[in-house]
């Protein structure tokens, strides 16, 4: 998304052109209708395949001086200590960026989470030229297709539902539309699955002990926020180390984590409800500036205040599609 491209490049990390492919904006399909809009003003969104990220932004580390310990697992911590088995490093700050199963959590007695809507997805990389610059999202019954163009010859395709057992290939057949691009289409990566949810924690630091990313709460991927988060969450952590105070970001993480989880609710309100969804997009063809302030909203490009009208909108749109 436009806002965690911005904050990765405020981390000092810039995405080389070749290496990935801008988005201009969203479109969402739902039997036979669809309805895009474009990110606002000219910005855009990155799509890019996650080894190639993991490599520049281990690349900007390691210029930065940061020793990287590969195939090391940490084994726990204790205070001013990481240990790694037998080794132990002394440790002024210990940050806990390990994911949403964080063990650091688990270790600091961080583990106090609520969470709702868990959901399991499934990806996997087509060889097939990109059709569109938008990221499609493909509402289903009970399932949603994503795909989302990750170079000049590959599309990333994913599929989130409630229900473990439904993998790519079946949740396939309830897009017939996209089905039909990916026809003959090579498979370039194995399917791969992970489980997405909202996840709040009621602390996110005690002590020298800071949580980040994932290991710190979760957004539904559908938000597609979850790394832009994280990137937020560093910029912040960074100014705390720098004043000693953690409080502030805990306060901070919050706020950053507010408009994301809202949006995941908002827009899965869509999820099981073929009607809403067909209505949605009704509404959503006639009265455009309704859904490209809405992605606006979803980017922080615009403040919920301003949305009222469109609320308005919208909801008498539902009513009267
Ligand atoms: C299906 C799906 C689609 C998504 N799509 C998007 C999207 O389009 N855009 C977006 O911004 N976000 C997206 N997300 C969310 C995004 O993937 C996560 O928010 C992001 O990966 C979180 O990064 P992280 O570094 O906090 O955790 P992770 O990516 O989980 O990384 C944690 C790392 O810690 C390591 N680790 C764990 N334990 C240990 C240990 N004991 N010792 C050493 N290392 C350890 C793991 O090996 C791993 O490398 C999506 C998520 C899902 C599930």
């Amino acid at each position: 998304m436009p806002d965690s491209v911005t904050a990765l490049e405020r981390l000092g990390v810039a995405v080389p052109a070749a290496d990935a492919c801008h988005l201009r904006g969203v479109r969402f399909l739902s039997s036979g209708l669809s309805a895009e809009t474009i990110f606002p003003s000219g910005s855009s969104g990155l799509s890019i395949r996650r080894t190639t990220l993991h490599r520049i932004m281990t690349e900007r580390a390691a210029a930065l001086g940061t020793d990287l310990l590969w195939q090391s697992t940490i084994t726990g911590i204790s205070n001013q200590h990481v240990h790694l088995g037998e080794r132990s490093i002394r440790a002024r700050w210990i940050v806990g960026a390990d994911g949403a199963h964080s063990r650091v959590r688990h270790w600091s007695g961080l583990d106090t989470q609520s969470r709702t809507g868990l959901r399991y997805a499934f990806r996997r990389h087509y060889r097939v030229a990109p059709w569109t610059d938008r990221m499609e999202i493909y509402w289903g019954k009970r399932v949603q297709g994503y795909a989302t163009a990750v170079s000049s010859e590959q599309v990333c395709v994913a599929a989130a539902s409630h229900d473990p057992a439904l993998r790519l290939e079946e949740s396939l057949l309830a897009f017939p539309e996209l089905s039909a691009r990916l026809r003959g289409a090579e498979t370039v990566s194995a399917e791969r699955g992970s489980v997405t949810a909202n996840r709040k924690l009621k602390r996110v630091w005690r002590g020298n002990v800071a949580l980040i990313g994932d290991a710190s709460g979760t957004v539904d991927a559908i938000t597609g926020e979850g790394l832009g988060l994280s990137f937020s969450q560093a910029v912040v952590l960074a100014n705390c180390f720098r004043s000693g105070n953690l409080s502030a970001y805990q306060t901070a993480h919050r706020r950053l984590a507010l408009r994301p989880l809202w949006m995941a609710r908002l827009m899965l309100t869509l999820d099981g409800r073929p009607r809403l969804q067909r209505r949605t997009l009704q509404v959503f063809r006639r009265h455009p500036e309704v859904f490209r302030r809405l992605l606006a909203l979803h980017v922080g490009s615009l403040s919920p205040f301003h949305l009222a009208l469109d609320g308005l909108t919208l909801g008498w749109g539902l009513l009267t599609a």
